[in-house]
């Protein structure tokens, strides 16, 4: 998989930020707020490895904006992570949670380290270590964090028990919703951890209705077999279409005869990776780019589809499933080609919309079931769609730009209203 970074993927953020603002004429005052970062922590803290030895880590919280609500946003463990990349994540997460019409800013973190390398309690030490050294710059009304890329129900679990513990007896009941994205038994949502991949499929069958596309014998192809890949790819096989090719980490397959997801994930679960899937031909980067399907979600990390990677892509549709999979330049030669995108900021919405769902459950001590929190999640990601798709028509207009000024609407009303203090 391509894992080289861009200089900084903030800077795609500021191009597509500065794009929306310049065509609907965004507030010039409120165009200055929005394109700063609110806050940006940065924590150096020492954990103890399981051979007695002290290492050092990194960790980020930036929170870009809380005006529609408290800040929420993933946390990723990757070796990639930076203050740029955070700062590009918890900027795309106040456009999501705006566009979606939850009552949520935005903002992301992560530890900048490779957690394969580290044992189980290794990883649990590091992840209390972190939410110990982020104190306060936290909280359930104030910061929420949730699963991204290699963070997990567990590692949730864990920061939920370390944030308690360091509250005072009679508040840590109340701290349930300090994070998003835990174990069911501990206060998580069901539909969660299908989520994001939920919302994926959900907007692509959508797309398919409007433009009369039959999904029943489509192909796809799918980067990234993580929870939002390989959930899109076992909900997608459910309406017929067949997944051709798969690339993560470990190398990229493909199948003309087709790759059954189910048994894929299970493989990946035991294996860690996708190569060497029984039935399935190794193929090279550059192929797997290349491969013809009908539906292409990116679903790994930022900056793939790319001046180098779009010019090859013989598809109809990209549903992006990670965030920020195409760079400006990528944004280009989509247009050019002709190629439909559901853009990350709409199409991965659902799992911070389900997280919202999630926070309201522990914040009135209720319980959904599933028909519950998958309708709820189908209204308000298909409205968001809406929102996003009129736009497009009304300014005639990309989606990813149409998607960032129902953002900016949204927030620029709530500044005007609200007035700047003092
Ligand atoms: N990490 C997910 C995202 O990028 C979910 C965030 C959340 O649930 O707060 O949207």
């Amino acid at each position: 998989m391509e894992n080289k970074k861009q200089l900084n993927v903030y800077e795609n953020v500021c191009r597509q930020f500065n794009q929306a603002a310049d065509r609907m004429n965004l507030d010039f005052e409120i165009r200055k707020i929005l394109s700063k970062t609110m806050n940006e922590i940065s924590v150096n803290f020492p954990v103890k490895m399981d051979d007695g030895r002290i290492e050092m880590f990194t960790g980020y919280r930036v929170q870009h904006n809380n005006v529609l609500g408290p800040f929420k946003g993933g946390l990723r463990f990757h070796p990639a992570v930076d203050i740029h990349e955070v700062r590009a994540l918890a900027t795309w997460m106040t456009w999501k949670s705006a566009i979606m019409d939850i009552p949520f800013g935005g903002a992301k973190g992560g530890i900048q380290f490779d957690p394969r390398k580290y044992s189980r309690n290794e990883l649990e030490r590091i992840t209390r270590r972190f939410t110990f050294a982020l104190g306060c710059n936290i909280g359930p009304e104030y910061d929420i964090p949730a699963p991204d890329v290699n963070t997990n129900a567990q590692i949730m679990a864990w920061m939920l028990d370390t944030y308690a513990s360091t509250m005072p007896a009679h508040v840590r009941q109340a701290c349930t919703h300090v994070v998003t994205g835990k174990p069911v038994e501990a206060g998580g949502s069901i539909g969660r951890d299908k989520a994001t991949g939920q919302g994926v499929v959900f907007t692509i069958v959508q797309w398919a209705k409007d433009t009369r596309f039959d999904l029943n014998g489509a192909t796809y192809s799918v980067q990234g077999f993580g929870n939002v890949g390989s959930w899109a790819s076992r909900l997608l096989k459910s309406y017929g279409a067949t997944l051709i090719a798969v690339e993560d980490a470990t190398g990229a397959i493909q199948s003309n005869d087709g790759l059954d997801p189910d048994i894929l994930t299970s493989y990946v679960n035991d294996t860690g990776g996708v190569k060497d899937f029984p039935g399935s031909k190794k193929v090279e980067h550059a192929e797997f780019f290349t491969t013809s399907v009908d539906i292409f979600i990116p679903a790994a990390l930022e900056n793939q589809i790319t001046a180098a990677t779009a010019p090859g892509l013989n598809v109809k549709l990209i549903a992006e499933g990670a965030n920020g999979p195409t760079d400006p330049d990528g944004d280009r030669i989509l247009q050019e080609k002709g190629i439909n995108v559901l853009p990350d900021i709409l199409c991965n919405a659902g799992g911070v919309i389900v997280s919202y769902f999630e926070w309201l459950q522990n914040k009135r001590s209720e319980f959904w079931d599933l028909v519950e929190v998958d309708g709820k999640l189908y209204k308000k990601i298909i409205s968001g769609y809406h929102r996003v798709r009129e736009t497009a028509q009304e300014f005639k207009m990309d989606w990813r730009t149409a998607a960032y000024i129902v953002a900016l609407r949204r927030l620029e009303k709530v500044y005007k209203d609200r007035g700047i203090f003092p």
